[in-house]
């Protein structure tokens, strides 16, 4: 939810600035074609896998007439495909112990199996940042505000609801065109006090810039809290939900449908931030993890 210091935010800023003009003549130069890492990857590979803890594991579930369910523990999963072979796409929390791993499947006779599958190790760098002593060591009240906004947030994140994502709709666009820092799983140390792992992308953009929906979807919540700001949760269908927070401005309320580019809101500073720029998560089954992962590089 916050970005590096100013400094070397602007150092990698100017740094992407430059790689971004020169790819764009490059671009220019050379007779359109789609890019390597779009073509490399067929519609139906998205998400791209990466079974890491803040990952996706894509698990084949084969032929079935009708859509599985499947489950990690208690938790629904986005089951994607069709009648010819369906696939479980599961997020893989930044927590979780690396080795071996399962998910339990439920034919619609509701016949049971467990589906294995290993988590393999990455290691995320640590971040230190400076914020206000205030967004650091909370009085009680503050406190208070976070543990209610806490507990809002997790019936928000429970959201599980069909029609589910299709990968036919991905990869998603940008929320926002700018520089996206690559701090996703970041260990965060604030003001020298260990915090949660960063958990979602930060790009940085002025403003005011609108912000858009990544892809079709439906308005589940929006708020001003403590940590994130204006924030915007969406709900893309089956357990697959987006977060866009510090926004200065909420265009949308609850309910409303969203096309994939259609603007809900503009960038901000608002929350626990050291600048303006559009902080983006993505969930699945109640679990974030890298939104680079539903992204052409
Ligand atoms: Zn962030």
């Amino acid at each position: 939810m916050s970005r590096p210091p100013a400094l070397t935010r602007r150092a990698s800023l100017l740094a992407a600035a430059g790689a971004l003009a020169s790819a764009f003549q490059a671009r220019a130069a050379a007779p359109a074609r789609p890019t390597p890492s779009a073509a490399s990857h067929p519609a139906d590979a998205w998400p791209l896998a990466a079974p890491v803890p803040g990952g996706v594991a894509r698990l084949p579930l084969g032929p079935a007439p009708v859509r599985p369910m499947a489950f990690a523990g208690e938790v629904p999963l986005w089951v994607d495909g069709d009648a010819n072979g369906w696939t479980a796409i599961v997020g893989i929390a930044l927590s979780a112990p690396v080795g071996p791993a399962q998910i339990v499947v439920r034919a619609p006779d509701g016949a049971k199996r467990t589906l294995g599958y290993t988590v393999k190790p990455k290691r995320y760098v640590e971040q230190r940042l400076t914020v206000s002593p205030r967004k650091v060591d909370l009085s009680p009240e503050d406190l208070a505000r976070h543990e209610r906004e806490r507990a809002h947030q997790q019936r928000v994140m429970a959201t599980f609801s069909e029609p589910f994502a299709s990968a036919a709709d991905l990869p998603m666009r940008a929320p926002v065109p700018g520089p996206r820092s690559s701090s996703f799983g970041l260990r965060r140390v604030f003001n020298g006090q260990p915090r949660a792992p960063h958990s979602g992308m930060d790009i940085a953009a002025p403003v005011g810039t609108p912000v858009v929906a990544p892809m079709p979807a439906r308005v589940i919540d929006t708020g001003d809290y403590f940590f994130n700001g204006q924030t915007v949760w969406l709900d893309h269908g089956g357990g697959l939900l987006g977060m866009l927070c510090h926004l200065s401005a909420i265009d949308v309320t609850v309910g409303d449908p969203l096309a994939a580019g259609q603007r809900l809101g503009a960038v901000g500073a608002t929350g626990r931030v050291t600048g303006p720029h559009l902080h983006w998560g993505v969930m699945l089954n109640r679990t974030m993890v890298d939104p680079a992962l539903f992204l052409v590089a």
